[in-house]
């Protein structure tokens, strides 16, 4: 994912992120009752079972009396608009290597979401990594004016926790301490800065961000690309 690059004046070298990295770290797992056992047809993942045998309690229609697919009873589901079945399939990724703002805008989606995100008041980030932005990616100009801009806003940071660690001499509570510098001083910080966020969120709601997402250039759409990809194999997005 990131990776250190020397800088041309005498500045630490900052880490520089280019590309999103996100791990599926939790999904479904389906454990059907004996007593009351579908009738599958083709292939299906954990969620994707989950969601059917939801649905098909609304009816009791466990015998599948159409003989659809898992693939085709999925997709009526959502022609018919009966979403709300798709929520019972939760999918947690952890998600590296994306931009604050990126991630600001991920969590305006509030319905069928947890997040829990990197502190900036705990974390020190005098060694933190920046997202380069893809508009920027490519040309070497840029590049480097981006790259140095990062690094004295970086170096900005590390000399306002300084000032504020010795404003703050006075409270005993080193780690209170260090909490109060590095809340004032991450004003300093760039929307590049990168984070760290673990979200959770059911099928439907994934479906609904990536549907909202996935159709502007912006870094939240490089996001939903990958998050799309990953996805994908474990359910019919
Ligand atoms: C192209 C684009 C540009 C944007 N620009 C801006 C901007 O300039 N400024 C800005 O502030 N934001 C902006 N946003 C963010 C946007 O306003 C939403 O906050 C974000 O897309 C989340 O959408 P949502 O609220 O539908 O999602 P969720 O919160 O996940 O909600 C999903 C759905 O659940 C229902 N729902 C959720 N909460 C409620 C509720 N309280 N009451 C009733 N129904 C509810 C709605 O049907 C909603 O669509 C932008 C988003 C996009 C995609």
């Amino acid at each position: 994912m990131g990776h250190t690059e020397t800088r041309t004046d005498t500045l630490a070298p900052v880490e520089v992120s280019r590309t999103p990295r996100i791990s599926l770290i939790a999904r479904p797992q389906f454990i059907e009752p004996e007593h009351l056992a579908v009738q599958w047809r083709g292939p299906g993942s954990d969620g994707e079972r989950l969601a059917e045998y939801a649905g098909r309690l609304c009816y009791m229609s466990q015998h599948n009396p159409v003989n659809r697919t898992t693939a085709e009873y999925l997709e009526n589901i959502k022609k018919q608009g009966h979403g709300s079945v798709l929520e019972h399939a939760v999918y947690v990724l952890l998600i590296e290597g994306i931009s604050r703002s990126c991630s600001h805008e991920l969590v305006r989606h509030r319905a069928g979401f947890g997040y829990s995100q990197l502190s900036q008041r705990y974390v020190d980030e005098s060694h933190a990594a920046f997202v380069m932005p893809p508009a920027t990616l490519g040309d070497a100009r840029l590049e480097e004016e981006w790259l140095h801009q990062v690094t004295e806003a970086q170096a900005a940071y590390v000399h306002a926790v300084e000032g504020l660690m010795q404003r703050y001499e006075w409270v005993s509570d080193k780690v209170h301490r260090r909490k109060m510098a590095r809340e004032a001083a991450r004003s300093v910080l760039p929307n590049a800065t990168e984070v760290k966020i673990v979200v959770s969120g059911n099928a439907r709601a994934w479906r609904t961000m990536l549907e909202l997402r996935c159709g502007e250039e912006s870094l939240t759409t490089v996001f939903c690309r990958v998050v799309s990809c990953a996805s994908r194999v474990h359910f019919v997005f």
